[in-house]
């Protein structure tokens, strides 16, 4: 049987607490054949679009988004949790679950025009992307595509991310 993305990603039961199932990439990771499969998978829809950076979301989509910038021939972007990043930063605020949180971009990582695609591991709520988004545009960049190895459609993220334009690519639910 030729296996496909969803079947190398396992789903451990109660963490980070009680009730959650996470979905955990890191056996699609650790497999030579399903971290191609996917790399392969999330850039396919943008190879030829003349994408200028692949920002990267912490910590899964530096792993995923590196790859897909190396193989797009693009500049890779780290978007970080508040306080990591050593230059001048702008942050955006965004709500979690139980808490509010920040994350950050060198205020020089992006350019007026540029085009970038924005790679992370899941999307759930899509607060996280959301809070991404708006630091690319805040620094005058155009988010031409957002790709997510798994999309939980039941928590909405689609839905915000399609309701502020974006386009969303995901491979598996
Ligand atoms: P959101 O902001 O869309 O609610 O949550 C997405 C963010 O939380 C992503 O950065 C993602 O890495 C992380 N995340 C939330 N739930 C899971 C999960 O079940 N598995 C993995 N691998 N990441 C998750």
């Amino acid at each position: 049987m030729i296996k496909a993305v969803k079947d190398y990603i396992r789903t451990i039961k109660d963490f980070p607490h009680e009730g959650v199932l996470f979905r955990d990439v890191t056996t699609l990771f650790a497999d030579p054949r399903g971290f191609r499969m996917a790399v392969d998978q999330l850039l396919s829809p943008y190879a030829g679009l003349d994408i200028d950076k692949v920002a990267g979301l912490e910590a899964r989509g530096f792993i995923l988004g590196g790859a897909v910038a190396h193989q797009l021939s693009t500049g890779f972007v780290p978007v970080r949790k508040k306080g990591k990043l050593p230059g001048r930063t702008i942050s955006q605020a965004y709500t979690l679950e139980y808490a509010e949180a920040e994350i950050e971009v060198h205020d020089d990582a992006f350019h007026p025009g540029e085009k970038v695609l924005l790679v992370d591991d899941l999307l759930a709520t899509g607060g996280t992307a959301e809070a991404g988004i708006k630091l690319i545009e805040r620094l005058g960049a155009q988010v031409v595509g957002c790709a997510f190895v798994v999309d939980l459609p039941d928590l909405g993220g689609r839905a915000k991310l399609e309701a502020m334009g974006m386009q969303v690519h995901a491979l598996c639910a």
